[in-house]
């Protein structure tokens, strides 16, 4: 599974299946942090409601049990200033429902570092990232990284444990009156119907919450992978620094995603191989050695203390990609059909976020939330493969082609322009 469930002993299933057909007033399928918000949500504001999750595997085992742990207040594609002002603010939401539930997830409101090693990357994040630009001097202060032109620093972000995280919330979902269901497949989602093995669950709204996992060609499993140090010595952290534990990327079109844990770890996160044949990606167990490789070479360049560290684990998982990397919210009276996903790599705060909008939709409300643009928004088909293969791993291609022209140049590769392009983005 991922290192963050490995630390809390494994991930099991420690509900039951579904044993018999069911009628409730809203199924939800998947216990992802976007099924188990919406869940919370709902129960709180109408505890009259019969809310039910249906989860095939265990609660937390998509990209919510395997995250890099950033509640980062951005969101993909192109927001709206009001889309952008509701993530950002989804950031304290979050963290004050986490702190209302009593969830220990190592939440640690320290903000995020957009860190650039080139030129060409500083100009980029100066110019496309909010915050506060950091020179090299001011950026070691906080955390000395090798060969570091600065970085913009935004506070609207806070690390967290994401199993820790999955787990208190379904608890959270169950207290507040959820029923969850796990090792409970849906086989299909029907107007007013989920259907599964034990019987179809009849509901006046059905949610699909299943992001990476879902079916068909709306969306693409896209596969980011992570690994994890072994905890490091004092003497280590001393040359680091870090104390702020402020998440940080490694800025750069193929960019790596890192977090210090609550243990004194570094946890770093990149796309590696992106998508296999079929979605396959869905289905691995395990990063390839490359891609361990790789995320190890980008560690050490970064901390070079870091290099006499073993690596403790690897994992990998699949975030939710629509055809054109723009995440939305839909729900539609007439079938009581719903969903929310395609978050791409920031979907933690998304999904709260998405989870408040839900329970507006499905409760009738007209908020500012229902208003938000990504709400009803319909993303193009993807293409059938090998078209789709062919074309993001062509994308991935010619960003790391980008990133490894663009230092050598000082001027912005034609590569990611062309990579932007072809992803439609
Ligand atoms: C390695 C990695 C790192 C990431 N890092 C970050 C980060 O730092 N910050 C950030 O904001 N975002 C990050 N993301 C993205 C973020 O984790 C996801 O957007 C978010 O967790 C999505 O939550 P979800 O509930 O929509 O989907 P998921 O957590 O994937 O949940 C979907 C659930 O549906 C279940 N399911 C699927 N099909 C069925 C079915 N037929 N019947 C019943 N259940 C089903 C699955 O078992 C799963 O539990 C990362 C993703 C990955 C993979």
């Amino acid at each position: 599974m991922s290192f963050w469930w490995e630390q809390l002993g494994g991930l099991r299933r420690t509900r039951d299946p579904l044993g018999a057909p069911l009628d409730c007033d809203v199924a939800i399928v998947g216990g992802g942090y976007t099924g188990l918000w919406t869940a919370l949500e709902l129960r709180r504001a109408d505890p009259s409601l019969d809310v039910v999750v249906l989860e095939r595997e265990a609660c937390g085992f998509g990209a919510s049990g395997r995250n890099g742990g950033w509640l980062v207040g951005d969101i993909a594609g192109h927001p709206s200033p009001a889309l952008m002002a509701a993530v950002r603010s989804a950031v304290d939401e979050a963290a004050a429902a986490i702190a209302r539930e009593a969830i220990d997830c190592d939440l640690v409101m320290g903000g995020t570092l957009s860190v650039a090693t080139d030129d060409v990357n500083a100009a980029r994040v100066r110019s496309e990232e909010p915050g506060e630009w950091l020179d090299a001097e001011a950026l070691a202060q906080r955390v000395r990284v090798a060969g570091a032109r600065g970085a913009v620093f935004d506070p609207v972000c806070a690390r967290i444990h994401p199993a820790k995280l999955a787990r208190g919330l379904a608890g959270a979902a169950e207290r507040a009156g959820t029923r969850i269901f796990e090792g409970t497949e849906v086989t299909e989602i029907e107007p007013h119907r989920a259907r599964t093995a034990a019987g179809d669950v009849r509901a006046r709204w059905v949610v699909r919450a299943t992001e990476g996992y879902t079916p068909g060609s709306a969306i693409a499993p896209i596969s980011s992978s992570m690994i994890v140090t072994e905890p490091l010595p004092a003497g280590a952290w001393e040359a680091i620094g870090w104390d702020g534990a402020e998440t940080m990327m490694a800025s750069a079109h193929a960019y790596c995603y890192l977090q210090r844990t609550a243990d004194g770890r570094i946890a770093i996160g990149g796309r590696g191989t992106p998508y296999r044949w079929g979605g396959a990606n869905r289905a691995m167990k395990r990063p390839d050695e490359r891609t361990i490789a790789s995320l190890r070479a980008r560690l050490d360049a970064l901390f070079p203390d870091v290099r006499d560290v073993p690596t403790a684990a690897a994992w990998t998982g699949v975030l939710g990609v629509a055809r054109d990397w723009t995440p939305a919210v839909r729900a539609d009276p007439a079938t009581g059909m719903a969903f929310a996903g395609g978050y791409v790599g920031e979907g933690v705060a998304a999904a709260n976020l998405a989870g408040r909008t839900l329970r507006d939709l499905v409760l009738g409300r007209d908020t500012q939330l229902t208003r938000l643009e990504w709400v009803g928004h319909t993303s193009p088909r993807w293409e059938p493969d090998p078209l789709r293969w062919i074309g993001i791993r062509t994308v991935y291609a010619l960003y790391r082609a980008a990133d490894r022209r663009e230092p050598r140049t000082g001027r912005p590769s034609r590569f990611a322009w062309l990579g932007d392009r072809l992803a439609g983005r």
